[in-house]
């Protein structure tokens, strides 16, 4: 039996069964066996892929809307650049790579690494040492102050709870132990039903008959705390993920394991949980917190919009065969609408008294 597993199956027959959102945490970030704690996931070798390892160019898009953002702040110094999840540190790398070029910016930098993973902490280390970067294991211990945010597939990691219509109101989806496995192997269940749940919002509450309605407290806490700080501190964020656009019922909670799909119950701990971001949830919380927020739009039109294909040219007049063959397919990768351009999208959330980010001024949400 896997360790996360023994400890799993401990831990339900002491406490009773887990809803997804604390599957999630012990599957994730268990100290010593969490997925995050001990590999890394990224690149042909690991488990997935995400943009910034597809194309260098995606990375200096965002380099250059925070370069942007930091001119329509008056550019302040210092100001915080701050990653949410910075995987390997590449991201960043094209990033810093981009805000050399603005004269002043990277002498305005302090930058901060909100990780969790000790793995990946080594290997942003070594990427981006000449910036010394600040680590922190949450936003809510970074520094006040001017800030710009970035965040890409970080929000798709943070734990959902499940819940479905059944007649006689809602039950939450839990994990427990499968009893016909000897005690040995976990399985889904569901809690006794609750006519009204708080936590089902209330336009999905009449959903039909077995809708799953996903829910994500923590990304809802942590777009609270984000919006809050935008609005007090002055500043913008751009948040990049998979998700859908409008608020709806659907079970997108997902096991990723050597690029492939895989049980979200058959191998705790050694593959990628994730879930969809509801992007309305989220717009919903910052603007209620005060904060301005944008889009979400396609990650290809977001693209387009800040010039990738004219980068890609620039890139390809320079390179060889094999590698201008490579630019256009990262490009098409990132864009086309079969691939990431409709699936992922982009959101921003500014502080009161910024105008529309560049990328979306004619995408106010
Ligand atoms: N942004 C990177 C990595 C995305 S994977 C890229 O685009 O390649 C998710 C990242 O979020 C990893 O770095 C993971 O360790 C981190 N992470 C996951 N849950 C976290 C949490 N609760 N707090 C901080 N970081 C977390």
């Amino acid at each position: 039996m896997g360790d996360l597993l023994g400890h799993l199956c401990q831990r339900i027959s002491r406490e009773g069964p887990l809803n997804i959102a604390q599957y999630m945490e012990e599957c994730l970030g268990h100290p010593t066996y969490g997925y995050y704690m001990g590999k890394n996931p990224f690149g042909r070798g690991g488990d997935f892929i995400t943009a910034p390892d597809i194309s260098q160019m995606f990375g200096e898009l965002l380099g250059l809307w925070c370069s942007i953002e930091w001119l329509a702040l008056g550019r302040p110094g210092p100001v915080h650049l701050i990653e949410l999840g910075p995987g390997r540190g590449t991201l960043m790398s094209d990033i810093m790579r981009v805000a050399k070029g603005v004269s002043g910016f990277t002498d305005a930098i302090q930058l901060h690494l909100v990780e969790t993973s000790p793995v990946l902490t080594d290997l942003q280390r070594q990427a981006l040492s000449e910036f010394s970067p600040t680590w922190h294991s949450h936003l809510g211990t970074v520094p006040t102050g001017p800030a710009l945010i970035v965040a890409n597939e970080f929000f798709d990691a943070l734990p959902i709870r499940q819940f479905q219509r059944i007649p006689d109101g809602w039950c939450e989806r839990l994990v427990g132990i499968d009893e016909k496995s000897d005690g040995k192997s976990l399985r889904v269940g569901w809690s006794s039903p609750q006519l009204v749940h708080p936590l089902v919002p209330k336009q999905l509450a009449q959903a039909g008959m077995d809708s799953v309605v996903e829910v994500s407290p923590a990304s809802l806490n942590y777009m609270r705390l984000l919006s809050e700080r935008l609005n007090a501190d002055r500043g913008a964020a751009l948040i990049v993920d998979y998700g859908y656009a409008k608020s709806g019922v659907s079970d997108t909670f997902q096991a990723v394991k050597n690029h492939s799909y895989t049980d979200v119950l058959a191998e705790p701990g050694q593959a990628d949980l994730t879930a969809h971001v509801d992007f309305e949830a989220l717009i919903t919380v910052a603007v209620e917190s005060g904060a301005q927020a944008f889009g979400p739009i396609s990650q290809g039109r977001f693209l387009e919009t800040m010039g990738i294909s004219d980068r890609a040219e620039r890139l390809i007049a320079g390179a060889t065969p094999a590698q201008a063959e490579a630019i256009r397919s990262g490009r098409e990768r990132l864009t086309h609408a079969n691939q990431m351009g409709t699936l992922f999208k982009v959101i921003s959330v500014t502080g009161p008294d910024l105008e529309p980010p560049v990328g979306f001024v004619e995408a106010t949400a």
